[in-house]
């Protein structure tokens, strides 16, 4: 069965056909000829991951799975959430993201926040959603060099290290993606064809 992911990312990609059955062919948007940008306004990190996998699967007809991120922070009403990828601007700079995240919790005692992925997948037959969470807390000076977006600020629940100090390896196998990528795969591999 072919399955498109509708990423750009072509590692996000190869990570994932690595996980999967082999009687599933993991396609990218390229393949199927999508080389339009993927539209995501809605104001739910479901409503992002809906509106990118039913476009590609509406339009080129073929199952196709999408995902969205966000880090969300308790004391701060959940920000960034949907908007973490441009919290300071629509130039998308992790720099410039981390510094206002960091303002905004200024003398706050709550440091509480989890990261969240969530994964449409849709088909004929099937519109369902997984959903992966890491909890853990904002530290106040960013630590670590390793990974991207929030990760320097962010240490996971049960760990002393930041997202960004820590090895890819362990880093993979806690995150929010893998865990709602899991999901799927285990989704998958239940499914005959
Ligand atoms: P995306 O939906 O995977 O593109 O993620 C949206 C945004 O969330 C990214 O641009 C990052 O700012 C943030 N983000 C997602 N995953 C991670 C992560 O594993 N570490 C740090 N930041 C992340």
């Amino acid at each position: 069965m072919k399955i498109c992911f509708a990423t750009n990312n072509k590692n996000k990609l190869e990570e994932v056909q690595q996980m999967l059955p082999p009687h599933f062919e993991l396609v990218s948007l390229e393949e199927i000829g999508c080389t339009e940008e993927l539209r995501e306004d809605q104001n739910t990190l479901e409503g992002n991951s809906r509106q990118k996998a039913e476009y590609v699967y509406k339009t080129f007809g073929v199952p196709c799975f999408a995902d969205d991120t966000g880090l969300e922070v308790e004391a701060i009403n959940g920000e960034p959430g949907v908007l973490s990828a441009r919290y300071a601007g629509n130039e998308r700079n992790n720099e410039a993201n981390m510094a206002l995240l960091l303002s905004k919790l200024d003398g706050q005692s709550n440091r509480k926040a989890q990261f969240r992925t969530v994964i449409t997948f849709i088909t004929p037959s099937e519109d369902i959603q997984f959903e992966g969470v890491v909890k853990g807390e904002i530290i106040k000076e960013k630590a670590g060099d390793r990974g991207f977006g929030y990760d320097p600020l962010f240490i996971p629940e049960g760990y002393s290290e930041t997202f960004a100090q820590m090895s890819m390896n362990v880093k993979n196998e806690i995150s929010h993606r893998a865990r709602a990528f899991n999901q799927l795969v285990k989704y998958l591999s239940s499914k005959k064809s």
